[in-house]
């Protein structure tokens, strides 16, 4: 099983990072030990002063398949849940600056948290949009809405089965709009899509 995830999949997240929109979706990994299930508590990491969270629309592999084309892409898709991607902003920071992997700011142990999953058609809008959101402490820091992402699911799944052939059960964290923000010992975070709580995670 993969975890696949997108850097920049929403300009105004690409924005307030300073970074550039990509002209092909940014790909990273984490690996199935990275994974939080089941509202489990978060233990703040030793190795970090700066985790930040990142709220993000998931994506579940229904079947296997490599070189997917576009117009089959859809139907790869079994079902849509919502995570975090845990980062340590400051050793992500020392990793950017010497051109340096980033898997020690992203892919450690209980990095990415997830929800259950529920189907595509249950969530999403009239137009098939799904809006999502973050509260922390009970404040909302982060909404957004698949309409403004730069790469849409079915790009996703052709651009990364171009590389990587996906298998049942593969994880896509299709990236984070705006909005981001450190965690504190203590912090509730709670994840929706839409009015429905999907998650929530407790920082011990
Ligand atoms: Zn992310």
């Amino acid at each position: 099983m993969k975890i696949f995830c997108i850097g920049r999949n929403y300009a105004d997240h690409a924005k307030e990072m300073n970074s550039p929109v990509p002209s092909q979706p940014m790909i990273f990994m984490k690996p199935p030990t990275a994974l939080l299930k089941n509202n489990d508590d978060f233990y703040y990491p030793e190795f970090t002063k700066n985790l930040h969270y990142e709220v993000e629309l998931v994506l579940k592999i229904a079947k296997n398949g490599k070189m997917i084309a576009g117009k089959f892409a859809d139907s790869y898709i079994d079902s849509i849940g919502l995570g975090i991607d845990f980062t340590a902003r400051d050793i992500q920071s020392k990793c950017k600056e010497k051109g340096h992997p980033w898997e020690i700011a992203k892919s450690f142990d209980n990095s990415a948290v997830i929800s259950q999953f529920v189907a595509l058609e249950d969530i999403a809008d009239e137009d098939g949009n799904i809006g999502f959101s973050l509260t922390q402490n009970g404040k909302e820091v982060q909404n957004g809405n698949t309409r403004d992402l730069i790469f849409d699911f079915s790009k996703l799944i052709v651009h990364i089965s171009k590389y990587f052939s996906l298998q049942k059960g593969d994880l896509i964290y299709t990236g984070t709009p705006a909005g981001v923000g450190p965690v504190a010992i203590g912090d509730e975070l709670k994840g929706y899509i839409g009015e429905e709580e999907m998650f929530t995670c407790k920082i011990m």
